[in-house]
């Protein structure tokens, strides 16, 4: 990256898919990793567009901060900001599936069995992948629980991406609801940088200073 003040957009959170108008599925996630990263950006600079499922952090200053709920909704906003970005890391952790007609009405529980049927949402990450431009620097996070690196490394060719960020939640000392964590970092072009467990605005800063490089 050569110009120093860089637009980075970030999607952080779980997002939430309805099952009626007061319950949902949905993923687990803080949101702090992401939220971390936009802090550090915004240190080192950058203009920074947040888009995030709902979480319970303050919302960083500075920022462009734009709330979704469903995947839909942040593959949207995510393909709206996206040409705009120079770094996009995805963070966020969408839910796989949405309810496939959400009742409008509180469904009553006087039956034994409830079935749902559930349709798989879109890869927002691996949309973008094919969209992406030369200048463009696309970075994953991965959360695994067993064969870490390998799914990773696949998630990387796959996606189309320039780096992915391995969390290893089976550990609970780290990832989820932490403030401290302990990734991996792949590239496209074969380097592998762990970085010891610290707060994750420390880890945050340094993927973006090895983003850079
Ligand atoms: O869920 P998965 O392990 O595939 O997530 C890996 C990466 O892909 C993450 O960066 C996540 O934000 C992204 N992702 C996405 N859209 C999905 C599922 C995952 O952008 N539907």
């Amino acid at each position: 990256m050569k110009k120093t003040k860089k637009t980075i957009l970030i999607s952080a959170g779980p997002t939430l898919e309805p099952i009626d108008p007061v319950r949902f599925i949905s993923n687990r996630s803080s949101g702090k990793m992401g939220y971390a990263l936009a802090v550090a950006a915004r240190k080192h600079g950058h203009h920074v567009i947040l888009v995030s499922g709902p979480t319970s952090l303050k919302t960083p200053k500075g920022c462009h901060f734009i709330s979704v709920t469903t995947a839909k909704e942040m593959a949207k906003a995510m393909i709206k900001n996206f040409s705009k970005a120079d770094v996009i890391f995805k963070v966020a952790a969408v839910a796989d599936y949405a309810v496939k007609n959400p009742a409008k009405f509180k469904i009553k529980k006087n039956k034994k069995e409830l079935n749902l049927t559930l349709v798989k949402n879109p890869d927002i990450l691996k949309k973008l992948g094919k969209l992406r431009k030369k200048y463009q620097i696309l970075v994953g996070f991965a959360a695994e629980t067993h064969d870490v690196l390998k799914h990773a490394q696949k998630k990387l060719e796959e996606k189309n991406l320039d780096w992915i960020v391995v969390n290893d939640v089976k550990r609970k000392d780290i990832g989820f609801e932490s403030d401290d964590n302990q990734v991996t970092l792949l590239s496209r072009d074969g380097k592998k940088i762990k970085l010891r467990k610290q707060s994750k605005l420390k880890i945050a800063g340094k993927i973006l200073r090895q983003v850079q490089k």
